[in-house]
C-alpha cells in the first residue's frame, strides 16, 4: 500500500520502472544489431503424420543467441519486435533462411513459418512472401503460414483478403494455438484455413480430465467435417499420442517426436536410414 509504505517505496517503484524501461530499450537495440548482423538463427521442429509417424514437415522457430543473456525466449523477443517495428525484418530473415533450408528436404515435406498478426494487416505482406518464394525458389505449395486467432480481432475482412491472396499463390494457412483465443468456433466456418494446430495446453491435460478430452475430440471431429486438417502441438507422451490418434488427429508435433533442431537434415537422414524401404525419400536426398 503506497500511502502506508511512504515516499521511500514510491521512489523505489519509480526506479524499478525506469530500470525495466532501460532494459527494454537496451534489448531492443541489441535486437536491431542482431538483425543488422544477421545473427538470429532458425531452429526446425518436425511434424509427423499420425498414421506412421513419418516426418511430413518442419516448423521454423526463431532463435536469438544473445551474447550476454544466453538464449532469449521468442515469447520475449517476438512481442518486442512487434512493438518496435522490427518484426518485418525479423520475419523476412526467418522466411528467407528457412525457405533455403527447405529446398534440401524431400519435396513432399512442408515448411511452416509463424507470421505475426501485425504483418498480416499490412498490404505489402502478400507481395513480400511471393518475392521471397520467388527468390529462394521454394514452391508456394510447400510453405504453410501459421497465424493466431488474435489476428481476427480487428480488420477481419482485410486479413481474410490477404489470406485469400496467399491461398491463391498456393501457400497454406494454419491456425496456431487453437483454442486459446476468442470465439474460435465462430471463425472456423468463415476463414480460409487448411489446418488447425490444437494448443499444447489441451494436449498436456489429455487423459487427466474428461471435459478436456471431449473438447479435443470434438474440435478434431468438427475440423474433419469442415475439411480442415489437425495437428496436435506439444505432444510429449506416448499416451497423449495414442489418445490423439484415437480421436482422428492427423499429425503431431512435440518433444516425443523431436525437439527443435538447427540440423533438420540429420533428422531426415536418420529417419531415412531407419526405414530403408522408403525409396522416394532416399532418391530425393541423393538428387
Ligand atoms: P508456437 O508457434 O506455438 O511454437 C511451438 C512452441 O512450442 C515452440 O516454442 C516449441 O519449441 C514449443 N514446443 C514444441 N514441442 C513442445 C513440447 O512437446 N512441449 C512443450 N512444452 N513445448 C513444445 P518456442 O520455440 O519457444 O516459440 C514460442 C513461440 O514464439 C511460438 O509458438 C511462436 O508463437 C513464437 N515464434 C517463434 N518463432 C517465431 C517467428 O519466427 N515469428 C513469429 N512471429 N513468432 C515466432
Ligand atoms: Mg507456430
Ligand atoms: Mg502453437
Ligand atoms: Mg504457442
Amino acid at each position: 500500500d503506497a500511502k502506508a509504505s511512504g515516499p521511500g517505496h514510491y521512489v523505489q517503484f519509480k526506479q524499478e520502472l525506469q530500470t525495466a524501461q532501460d532494459d527494454r530499450f537496451l534489448l531492443q537495440r541489441e535486437l536491431e544489431t542482431a538483425l543488422e548482423t544477421n545473427s538470429l538463427e532458425v531452429a526446425f521442429q518436425p511434424l509427423v503424420r499420425a498414421e506412421d509417424r513419418r516426418i511430413i514437415g518442419f516448423e521454423a522457430l526463431c532463435r536469438w543467441p544473445h551474447p550476454r543473456l544466453g538464449s532469449v525466449s521468442p515469447a520475449e523477443f517476438i512481442p518486442l519486435a512487434e512493438t518496435s517495428g522490427l518484426i518485418g525484418q525479423l520475419t523476412e530473415q526467418v522466411l528467407t533462411r528457412s525457405c533455403q533450408a527447405a529446398l534440401h528436404w524431400p519435396s513432399e515435406m512442408r515448411l511452416a513459418v509463424n507470421i505475426s498478426p501485425v504483418l498480416l494487416r499490412s498490404e505489402d505482406f502478400v507481395h513480400d512472401i511471393a518475392r521471397i518464394l520467388q527468390s529462394t525458389g521454394l514452391p508456394a505449395d510447400r510453405l504453410e503460414v501459421e497465424i493466431t486467432e488474435g489476428v481476427f480481432v480487428y480488420d477481419t475482412t482485410r486479413v481474410v483478403s490477404h489470406l485469400d491472396a496467399l491461398r491463391a499463390l498456393g501457400v497454406r494457412v494454419a491456425m496456431d494455438d487453437f483454442g486459446t483465443g476468442y470465439s474460435s468456433l465462430n471463425y472456423l466456418t468463415r476463414l480460409p484455413i487448411n489446418k488447425l494446430k490444437i494448443d499444447k495446453s489441451f494436449v498436456a491435460r489429455l487423459g487427466e480430465n474428461k471435459a478436456n478430452d471431449a473438447v479435443v475430440s470434438c474440435v478434431v471431429g468438427l475440423a474433419k467435417s469442415l475439411g480442415i486438417r489437425t495437428t496436435a502441438e506439444g505432444v510429449e507422451t506416448e499416451a497423449q499420442a495414442e489418445l490423439l490418434s484415437a480421436v482422428g488427429c492427423d499429425s503431431f508435433q512435440g518433444y516425443l517426436f523431436g525437439r527443435p533442431t538447427s540440423d533438420p537434415m540429420a533428422m531426415i537422414v536418420a529417419e531415412c536410414k531407419a526405414t530403408p524401404k522408403h525409396r522416394a525419400v532416399e532418391q530425393s536426398l541423393s538428387s
